[in-house]
């Protein structure tokens, strides 16, 4: 199977992971870069292996939440995604996994997949590399030892990436995944948050993944956007899958 990172397909799975590891020794990155890779083109220069979108034919998008478990939010995305059969990725904190691992697991009893989003959503960019490995590896273990399997998927928090932060989730084992749209950049702070989910609706293509949130700070209107996305993306004939479950309906799909 192929996804694209950006709009260049890449081969997926067969050679993913040896190919960051080599991308990344070839480097030969010794210190972090404090450079910030805010944006996908940059984030694409450093971690060209990274998932982006996905190709695929099939109307199917993945929504994932980071900076969670949170018991103020993480409850109610629960309880929308369950009414609605829809299920979602959900990149964890280690260090909330591990305060709050009742949601973890119910997390895991609707079907939902957890990525690692390292142990304290520390500046990865700014950390030694024994840093980095430290923050990515010990949310890791967190989320383990909160009851979930071992991450598969990671994602830098502030979705800022490094060689020596591509190096750390390779070293790890988990693909880092990025995303395409970000829920709460359409529906801003103030306005109609249903005028910001329409806009949102209409960049939504097939293999996309979505960006939301369910800890961190006040995420009132994530969750009032959420019934409106979840219904319009029904509407229009979208199916919410796992990313793994996304990653494995591109073409030539073997997971
Ligand atoms: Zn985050």
């Amino acid at each position: 199977m192929r996804f694209v990172a950006l709009a260049r397909p890449r081969r997926w799975l067969a050679n993913s992971l040896a190919l960051t590891m080599a991308a990344t020794v070839v480097a030969g990155c010794g210190a972090n870069d404090p450079r910030q890779t805010d944006t996908p083109e940059a984030r694409e220069r450093v971690q060209s292996h990274a998932v982006f979108r996905v190709t695929t034919g099939r109307p199917l998008v993945a929504l994932t939440f980071d900076d969670g478990p949170d018991p103020r939010w993480t409850p109610a995305v629960l309880g929308l995604l369950g009414g609605r059969f829809g299920r979602a990725t959900f990149f964890l904190v280690g260090r909330s996994a591990l305060a709050h691992p009742d949601l973890v697991r119910a997390e895991l009893a609707g079907g939902d997949e957890i990525g690692n989003h390292t142990l304290t959503h520390a500046h990865l960019e700014f950390l030694t590399p024994a840093g980095v490995q430290a923050e990515v590896a010990g949310g890791s273990r967190a989320i383990v030892a909160a009851g979930a399997p071992r991450p598969l998927l990671f994602r830098p928090p502030r979705g800022f990436t490094t060689k020596v932060v591509a190096r750390a989730a390779a070293r790890a084992r988990e693909q880092t995944v990025f995303w395409g749209l970000t829920v709460e950049r359409f529906i801003g702070r103030r306005g109609a948050v249903a005028d910001g989910v329409s806009r949102l609706l209409a960049r939504m293509r097939p293999g996309t993944v979505v960006l939301a949130h369910d800890g961190g700070m006040d995420r009132s209107r994530t969750l009032q956007a959420l019934p409106l996305l979840l219904d319009g993306l029904a509407a229009r004939g979208y199916r919410l899958v796992t990313l793994s479950e996304l990653l494995a309906s591109g073409p030539g799909a073997s997971l």
